[in-house]
């Protein structure tokens, strides 16, 4: 079973996801950090985001089982990866690995932008995890002063407007809910109730192909 879960940034969907592979029993991957990888050894480099040659070559040479979590997680390397996420070299760089992740025997759980619509079109279940851009931007700002950042909750917002208007209007597979996903909006939801809907979701969508 292949479950993709998409959504925009701090909607909850990576949370989801690793919940649902623990409960499924299924590996998972956070595709995010992919793109925060190729952003982080550009500016470890002092290459220039925007630099595609340079974007791409770094995409290449990932060593994409083993990347280091801790030095992608934060706010800015957020951002920089919306940047290089939208060279379509980059993205068509990371395509096959995805896609091995995802097809082994006994499937797999993917988050991220395009898993239904591009790296996964046959996914089993796939879910649009939504929720108010303020209500994210509360969730992203509690995470980053937990991590020991210090940043205003209205930059936050501003950095969360500025990335969804980034994935969402690039031409390259843009953040999009797939015709047949299930939409799941988080805004009102603690992470047990989204968790429990999510679970709802994914039996609903297996009863159905059973
Ligand atoms: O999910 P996360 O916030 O870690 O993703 C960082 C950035 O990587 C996103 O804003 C998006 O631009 C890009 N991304 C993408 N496609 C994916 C996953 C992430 O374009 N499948």
């Amino acid at each position: 079973m292949i479950i993709a879960i998409d959504g925009p940034a701090a909607s909850g969907k990576g949370t989801l996801a690793k919940r649902l592979a623990a409960h499924y029993g299924l590996p998972h991957l956070d595709t995010g950090l992919l793109y925060r990888a190729v952003a982080r050894t550009l500016t470890d480099h002092g290459d220039p985001l925007d630099d595609g040659a340079a974007a791409v070559r770094a995409a290449q040479s990932l060593d994409l089982g083993h990347l280091d979590e801790t030095r992608l997680r934060g706010r800015a390397m957020g951002e920089a990866a919306s940047v290089v996420a939208a060279i379509p070299a980059v993205r068509a760089a990371l395509v096959a690995w995805q896609r091995s992740f995802a097809n082994r025997p006994e499937g797999a759980v993917l988050d991220g932008r395009d898993i239904g619509t591009v790296i996964c079109p046959d996914a089993s279940v796939k879910i649009f995890v939504t929720a108010s851009a303020e209500e994210r931007a509360r969730r992203r700002h509690r995470e980053l002063v937990s991590r020991g950042e210090t940043v205003a909750y209205e930059d936050v917002l501003a950095d969360i407007r500025r990335r969804d208007a980034r994935d969402s209007g690039r031409a390259a597979a843009p953040l999009a809910a797939a015709a047949d996903a299930r939409l799941l909006d988080t805004t009102d939801l603690d992470i047990e109730q989204a968790f429990q809907a999510a679970v709802a979701h994914v039996d609903a969508a297996r009863r159905e192909t059973a």
